[in-house]
């Protein structure tokens, strides 16, 4: 966890992390870099990492049997159908942050996806205090639905959508957790001072 006053580590082993909610940093694996459109998860060995990166995959039992899917037909086979998911994803968001709401079809989709993939979690005593605990062991490819369906439902349930909201100047969403909820760039340092620099210039050549 980090708190304002620390500084954000925005790229975590080459993906970048800025939205607040993992979910939306998964749709950000495909931003606009300066040659276009960038594919950051291009094979089983990128989708390994991500998982990694954002805390997805966590208990060294877990990495292990990720790490042996390298050569999977079958990882492979699910990352097809993850990255086709992303892209439906990023329309639903889409809609949100227009003010609408996701289709039936989609909502039907992810519905039939947390019924094939439920979420296992049990409560646990930790200093004193009774907490829930997700448990998370993968066995095969496609038990990797588990966590992103349910971080996808939980971002479609979202009350305050106003908070889901795409960079003004970039491709990339992120969730608004600022206290005036007026956060309008994936980054300060990626797209914020390059709009303040662009607007200075433009101030000082007086146009
Ligand atoms: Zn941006």
């Amino acid at each position: 966890m980090t708190t304002a006053s620390q500084e954000v580590n925005e790229w975590i082993d080459g993906f970048l992390f800025v939205a607040n909610r993992p979910i939306l940093d998964f749709l950000n694996t495909k931003p606009v870099l300066t040659d276009g459109p960038t594919e950051l998860l291009p094979d089983v060995r990128a989708l390994e990492r991500w998982l990694i990166a954002s805390d997805m995959v966590t208990s060294p039992k877990a990495k292990a049997v990720v790490r042996g899917w390298r050569q999977s037909p079958e990882a492979a086979a699910f990352l097809d159908q993850l990255i086709a998911f992303r892209e439906r994803l990023r329309e639903a968001v889409v809609r949100i942050e227009s003010g609408s709401s996701p289709t039936d079809a989609f909502l039907a989709e992810v519905n039939s996806l947390l019924l094939q993939h439920p979420r296992h979690t049990s409560l646990h005593k930790r200093d004193g205090m009774v907490v829930w605990e997700t448990l998370f062991e993968p066995r095969k490819p496609t038990d990797l639905w588990a966590p992103i369906i349910d971080a996808a439902a939980d971002l479609l349930a979202e009350t305050e959508s106003s908070r889901i909201r795409k960079c003004e100047s970039c491709v990339v969403h992120f969730f608004d957790t600022s206290k005036k909820g007026s956060r309008r760039w994936c980054s300060m340092n990626i797209c914020g001072n390059k709009l303040k620099v662009a607007a200075y210039q433009r101030r000082k050549r007086g146009d």
